[in-house]
């Protein structure tokens, strides 16, 4: 069995104005305001291309390592539904902006890059029940006509689910580094259609198209759900018609949704109101100079000039919010290797415990150096200064004021630890007979007893040596 998995992938650009027209491109905008002629189609309207379409979709195709076209053109892709009013669509069907290009994933497998183009997005429907089907009534927004897209096209090159998500994660850290979209999957900034068959020795299935994906997690989730029905209608003898079926993200199942429909369905022909995109050299060459540098290229400085591990390194490249704030970091004196894992390890789980996207306001720079210097200076340990540093995260606290306020500070004084050392020996004999017998790895154990009874303020050098030579006294 092998499976074949292939991406479209549509991103909103997050330009000033819509793509042919100047409405803004706002899509929170109370609903049907930001709309004028052009995007509704009325009759005699002109589009105009908006120029920081052109510069973003080169940025974007750049970054995929792609080569530009400089001729491309635009066309029409006609369908009917209501949030539509022009009847088409315009897009690059004919002569993309860009093709050939290609994204590593970390285990450095190489996923293609079939083709980009420029093309503009439909309104929004609401309707009035869950499914469409019970829908009595459905209205439409079209603030969202004519917002760019650009569509992303992948080789079928991924073989498994967490691949694809893989792909979308790097994508969407891409975007947001050269500043051209959101990525936001959630809000539909970002979309990915899914495009999965799987072949075994006689035979291929047909190529089942999932769409409704919003959101990474459920990219992967909807490709495994998608898979295993897959193998079980072929199990069963039965053919898997070629077709589009929806994500539900409340039942995590998908359904149905019609008969995929042919290319030819939708008629392309040439837009005839707009003229050819010619895109010259000179241009292509100044927007690649101006680049930001891209995620990989960050992970590979930190790892090879700063000493970070590579999973550290990946982890704080892919942000540019959470690379700035490790860079300021290092740059403040603070060692790179030591920092790298305090923020991921630390400073990360925090925001993770609670979903929400890493803000530097929260620790600050001072307030994560404070809390290092006192762990390294072994004025806490490593456990309070957890607690430390969650209490900052919830409170805002100074760690200082904290770490006062709660008599933090870690005791090394082994006169005021030996009772409590003691005290551990004393209510396990068991464990001590096993240390005796000669099992010296039950150490651990009574350093952990005294930490717990000391709620992580008792240094664990000084208690391990405690312990050992009291119980080597006993002998
Ligand atoms: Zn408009």
């Amino acid at each position: 069995m092998k499976t074949v998995i292939g991406l479209e992938i549509h991103t909103q650009l997050s330009t000033e104005t819509k793509a042919f027209c100047s409405c803004k491109n706002d899509v929170y905008a109370e609903v049907n305001t930001n709309i004028c002629p052009v995007c509704t189609g009325q009759p005699g309207a002109l589009p105009i291309l908006n120029d920081q379409v052109v510069e973003y979709a080169i940025r974007a195709a750049l970054s995929l390592e792609c080569e530009i076209h400089e001729i491309s053109s635009f066309d029409r892709k006609n369908y009917f539904y209501p949030d539509l009013p022009k009847g088409y669509q315009i897009t690059q069907y004919f002569h993309p902006i860009a093709t050939n290009g290609h994204v590593d994933l970390n285990n450095g497998k190489r996923i293609r890059i079939q083709r980009i183009h420029i093309e503009e997005d439909a309104g929004k429907m609401f309707h009035s029940s869950e499914t469409i089907t019970e829908a009595r009534s459905s209205l439409v927004d079209l603030n969202r006509c004519g917002i760019p897209l650009i569509e992303i096209v992948t080789e079928p090159d991924m073989e498994k689910p967490e691949e694809a998500r893989e792909f979308m994660e790097k994508l969407r850290d891409i975007l947001r580094t050269i500043e051209v979209s959101t990525g936001n999957m959630e809000v539909g900034a970002l979309r990915c259609d899914a495009n999965v068959s799987i072949r075994d020795k006689e035979r291929s299935s047909s190529r089942v198209e999932v769409k409704n994906i919003n959101s990474f997690k459920f990219v992967q989730r909807a490709l495994e759900y998608e898979i295993e029905r897959i193998t079980e209608v072929m199990k069963n003898g039965e053919n898997v018609p070629q077709e589009t079926r929806g994500w539900d993200s409340l039942t995590k199942s998908t359904v149905s949704m019609r008969s995929k429909e042919a290319e030819n369905d939708y008629r392309y022909f040439p837009e005839p109101d707009l003229p050819i995109l010619v895109i010259s050299k000179e241009r292509i060459d100044r927007i690649k100079k101006e680049l930001p540098e891209l995620p990989d290229e960050k992970a590979e400085k930190y790892e090879k000039t700063l000493g970070v591990t590579r999973d550290n390194a990946k982890i704080l490249a892919k942000d540019k919010t959470l690379s700035k704030y490790f860079e300021n970091a290092v740059a403040s004196g603070l060692s790179a290797k030591d920092t790298s894992n305090w923020i991921v390890n630390e400073v990360l789980a925090l925001f993770n415990s609670d979903s929400t996207e890493f803000n530097h306001e929260r620790i600050s720079i001072d307030n994560l150096k404070k809390i290092m210097d006192y762990t390294n200076s072994s004025k806490i340990s490593r456990l309070v200064a957890k607690e430390v540093m969650a209490e900052v995260y919830k409170s805002g606290k100074d760690p200082d004021t904290i770490v006062r306020g709660k008599n933090l500070l870690q005791v090394s004084n082994e006169n005021e630890l030996i009772s409590v050392v003691k005290e551990v020996i004393a209510e396990n004999p068991d464990t001590v007979a096993k240390y005796k017998s000669g099992k010296t790895s039950v150490l651990g154990f009574f350093v952990g007893g005294v930490m717990k009874k000391t709620k992580g303020k008792a240094d664990p050098k000084i208690v391990g040596k405690l312990i050992k030579q009291l119980l080597d006294d006993e002998n």
